[in-house]
């Protein structure tokens, strides 16, 4: 297939490649001027997008996403997918599929998890919204860039499956490290904790795959210092998306909310910036009951 590809950073570089590396033509563009094996280097986005069977974009933010998508839609054949893989606002995807489907393209909106790990060996899930004749189009590119594509409906309900999950996912990190520091204070064993949380009804995914304290459970970034992994930068990112969502959508999360403030406040004026997001462990030890 002809791919252009827009936004080569740490997510889309090694998607990019592992695309080129399975056969595809694809030519790439980024403002910071990366270059990666494999891929032409084209000089505008538009330039990448020109011929495209399918246009991949990977950018940091729904402002940027809808300039670049300005840029390629008028650039592309009727009838080639737009397929964006960044993690942006849900108005944005639904705003700049809308315009590309008015230009008669098929849209994809199609965040991952999996981090840079999942891009690098080609194992990330992609949440995907959109038609699906674009959905099919795109499915073996899924397949080389990751191991899993789930159809989420139209567009807009890629974006709205990530924040959802990832709302969870910041909610029940927290709980679990503050679990860990109150079972500290009260004397209780951490693989004691462990050995009965991950088998019982306050099991998540937080605890028995990603477990926050170092030395207990499986491999994690607590056995690494807490260097990301999933940095809380990150992590405040989608928690903010998820609450932009839900003052658009009129929904009541109060703990989605008290997540996003909490990891705003240790990314912004502690010391969180650059660490994992299950860096919220150490930061709970250090505090008491207020
Ligand atoms: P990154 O900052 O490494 O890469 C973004 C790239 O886009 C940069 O290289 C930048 O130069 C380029 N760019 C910016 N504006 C551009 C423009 N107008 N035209 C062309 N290129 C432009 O970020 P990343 O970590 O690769 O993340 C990309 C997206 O994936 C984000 O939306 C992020 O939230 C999401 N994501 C990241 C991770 C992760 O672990 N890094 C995990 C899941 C999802």
């Amino acid at each position: 297939m002809k791919i252009g590809f827009i936004g080569l950073g740490n997510m889309g570089g090694p998607m990019a490649a592992n695309l080129a590396k399975a056969g595809h033509e694809v030519t790439g563009f980024d403002t910071a001027g990366v270059t990666i094996d494999g891929v032409a280097s084209a000089d505008s986005a538009k330039a990448a997008a020109s011929g495209a069977e399918v246009v991949i974009t990977m950018l940091p933010n729904g402002q940027i996403l809808r300039t670049v998508a300005s840029e390629v839609i008028p650039a592309m054949d009727k009838g080639a997918v737009l397929l964006d893989c960044s993690t942006v606002d849900v108005d944005s995807a639904r705003a700049v599929a809308q315009q590309a489907n008015d230009a008669g393209l098929s849209a994809l909106d199609a965040p991952v998890s999996g981090g840079v790990g999942g891009a690098e060996g080609g194992t990330l899930t992609f949440m995907v919204g959109g038609d699906q004749a674009g959905f099919d189009t795109a499915r073996p590119l899924f397949d080389i860039m990751g191991q899993k594509a789930v159809h989420c409906g139209p567009s807009g309900n890629g974006q709205a499956a990530k924040i959802c999950n990832n709302m969870i996912l910041g909610a029940t990190m927290i709980v679990t490290c503050e679990a860990f520091a109150l079972a500290d204070k009260l004397g209780l064993d951490r693989q004691a904790m462990y050995d009965v949380v991950s088998t019982s009804s306050g099991q998540s995914w937080s605890m028995t795959t990603y477990c926050p304290a170092p030395g207990v459970g499986p491999q994690s970034p607590a056995d690494n210092g807490y260097k990301p992994g999933f940095a809380a930068d990150l992590m405040l990112k989608d928690l903010r998306l998820a609450q932009e969502a839900a003052a658009s959508a009129d929904a009541d999360t109060p703990l989605g909310e008290a997540a996003m403030k909490l990891y705003a406040k240790f990314v912004e004026e502690e010391d969180g910036q650059g660490r994992d997001f299950s860096a919220m462990l150490p930061r709970f030890e250090k505090r008491g009951y207020s």
